[in-house]
């Protein structure tokens, strides 16, 4: 698989991103460095990952071992909502850095607005910061509601570049989509598989059989062809590779319809405007 099949979303900062990349959740540390080595030799050059998972240490070790030129990576990291607040987001940004091996991080989220707590728009004014000095090379949120991104939009001068929300064909988000277009802010799709809860779909299995590829590359493959940025996780090195071997097919307008059909409001996650 090489690399440069993989295309780029170009973020509102003109930065470039991955639209497919790897993601870490609940790998344990331990597990993570081999997790990443393996995406890197796949050909995965996007790694995301969280203050809360425990394992960006194990991700700086992959990182460190790899002989890949550090402006070939695109690292994402996220600041996690026991740190929201002005200082404590640019403390908890130097322990991730610390951790991670790196001087700079290519995209950092705030990881749930947290609305309960209404420190999201500080932690934003420190993220402003944080890029200005480049330390930051794009600056994001993730489980941000319309009303969370609006009260940024008209507090601050730096648009969210990128908003990471749970989606996937039982949770397709249209409305989130459409403000995120409106606004020029690039969707990211978190557990894009629903955690294997829609690779049993009918209309997933039926293009899958007809295509000859597996349900997850169906479901890879209709979200590249809907603009969305996807980090699909596996520590299965098999899956590792299959969910990037997902550039040579399309989807026809027959069978976008189909799995459009199948939104359900099916959340794996929490509700961003309950999670605290
Ligand atoms: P995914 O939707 O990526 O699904 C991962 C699960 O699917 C694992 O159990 C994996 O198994 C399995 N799987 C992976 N590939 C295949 C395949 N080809 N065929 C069958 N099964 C497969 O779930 P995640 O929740 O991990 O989401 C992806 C990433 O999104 C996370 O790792 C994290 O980086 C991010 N995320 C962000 C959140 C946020 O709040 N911002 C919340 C949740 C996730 P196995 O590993 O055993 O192979």
């Amino acid at each position: 698989m090489s690399t440069t099949a993989v295309p780029t979303v170009t973020l509102n900062n003109g930065v470039e991103i991955p639209q497919l990349g790897f993601g870490v959740f609940q790998v344990p540390d331990d597990q993570t460095t081999t997790a990443v080595t393996a995406a890197l030799e796949a050909g995965y050059r996007s790694i995301d990952t969280a203050a809360v998972y425990g394992n960006e240490a194990g991700v700086g070790r992959a990182l460190a071992a790899s002989d890949l030129a550090r402006q070939d990576l695109f690292i994402t990291t996220k600041l996690w909502n026991a740190d929201q607040g002005h200082d404590a987001t640019l403390r908890a940004f130097d322990a991730s850095l610390e951790k991670l091996g790196l001087d700079h991080v290519d995209l950092y989220l705030i990881h749930w607005p947290a609305p309960a707590h209404d420190r999201y728009a500080d932690s934003w004014r420190a993220i402003e910061r944080l890029a200005a000095e480049g330390r930051i090379r794009a600056a994001g949120v993730s489980n941000f509601q319309p009303a969370h991104l609006r009260r940024l939009l008209e507090t601050s001068d730096l648009v969210p570049a990128v908003n990471q929300v749970e989606l996937h064909p039982g949770l397709q988000q249209s409305e989130l989509r459409a403000f995120h277009t409106a606004h020029g802010i690039a969707t990211e799709a978190w557990s894009p598989l629903a955690q294997g809860a829609v690779l049993d779909d009918p209309a997933v299995t039926a293009i899958a059989e007809r295509t000859g590829k597996s349900p997850a590359q169906v479901v890879l493959r209709w979200h590249l062809q809907l603009g969305n940025i996807v980090i699909p996780k596996s520590v299965t090195p098999a899956r590792i590779r299959q969910n990037l071997d997902v550039l040579d097919f399309d989807l026809s307008a027959q069978d976008m319809a189909a799995i459009a059909a199948t939104d359900r409001d099916l959340r794996t996650g929490p509700h961003p405007d309950q999670f605290n």
